[in-house]
């Protein structure tokens, strides 16, 4: 496992180069408000397991238009019906059984109300919300980061936990946390805060492919192990 840290003088060549991919908020979807609502932000991530960021947005799209979505709505969907409003996600079975499960089990436990989940003591609040069925690490810390912010619980994904296997700074096996732990370390979080964190998964996305990474034109190939041939 190495030590090494992102150059904080890259951040404006990261800007420069990544922005352009960042999210398109519309008034259809209005990002603002699923990231100021919790239940909202739960769906969206859940319809955002396995796809890509078009087709999350259209299957949530789709949803908002058909449904109200708060979890007395919800919970009282058919999950049929409600499979086919957001299929253009994929695996839409799954994900509208996990939407209804998750939205009952808010009503059951909560009294509808997300938020009250959230209001627990931080140690408590991560625990409390994988309890809910649909809902892991990374779900967690995506509700979690966008109320508290990635220096507190960041967001490791498939990118995140492939980037951070390349550039050397974990171990093959390492688990979510041991991720997580590292590129917290990694990230100068304190300067680019959660803009940064953004920025780094748009790197990750599109020039850490999974297949063909593209390290001739990496930010990064001077310091990633990867590049430089695996072990070295
Ligand atoms: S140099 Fe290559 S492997 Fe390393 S982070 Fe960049 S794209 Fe990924």
């Amino acid at each position: 496992m190495r030590k090494v840290k992102f150059p904080k003088e890259l951040i404006p060549e990261l800007e420069e180069r990544y922005s352009r991919y960042w999210w398109k908020d519309d008034e259809e979807l209005d990002y603002n408000d699923i990231v100021a609502d919790p239940f909202k932000n739960l769906i969206f991530t859940i319809l955002s397991q396995n796809t890509s960021s078009s087709n999350t947005r259209r299957a949530y799209v789709s949803l908002k238009r058909k449904y109200q979505i708060n979890p007395a709505v919800l919970s009282r969907a058919d999950p049929k019906e409600l499979s086919q409003v957001i299929r253009t996600g994929g695996l839409q079975n799954i994900k509208a059984e996990r939407i209804v499960q998750v939205s009952r089990l808010i009503m059951e436990n909560y009294g509808g109300d997300l938020r009250k989940v959230l209001s627990f003591p931080k140690e408590k609040v991560r625990e409390e919300l994988k309890k809910l069925k649909g809902v892991g690490d990374k779900t967690a810390d995506v509700l979690l980061s966008s109320i508290f912010g990635q220096r507190e619980y960041f967001v490791v994904d498939t990118h995140m936990m492939r980037i951070a296997k390349r550039l050397g700074i974990v171990d093959e096996g390492a688990s979510y946390e041991e991720v997580q732990s590292a590129l917290k370390d990694f990230l100068p979080l304190d300067v680019g805060g959660d803009r940064l964190a953004g920025l780094f998964w748009l790197l990750a996305k599109y020039t850490c492919d999974a297949k063909k990474p593209k390290c001739q034109e990496c930010l990064l190939k001077g310091l990633c192990r990867y590049s430089r041939g695996r072990g070295s």
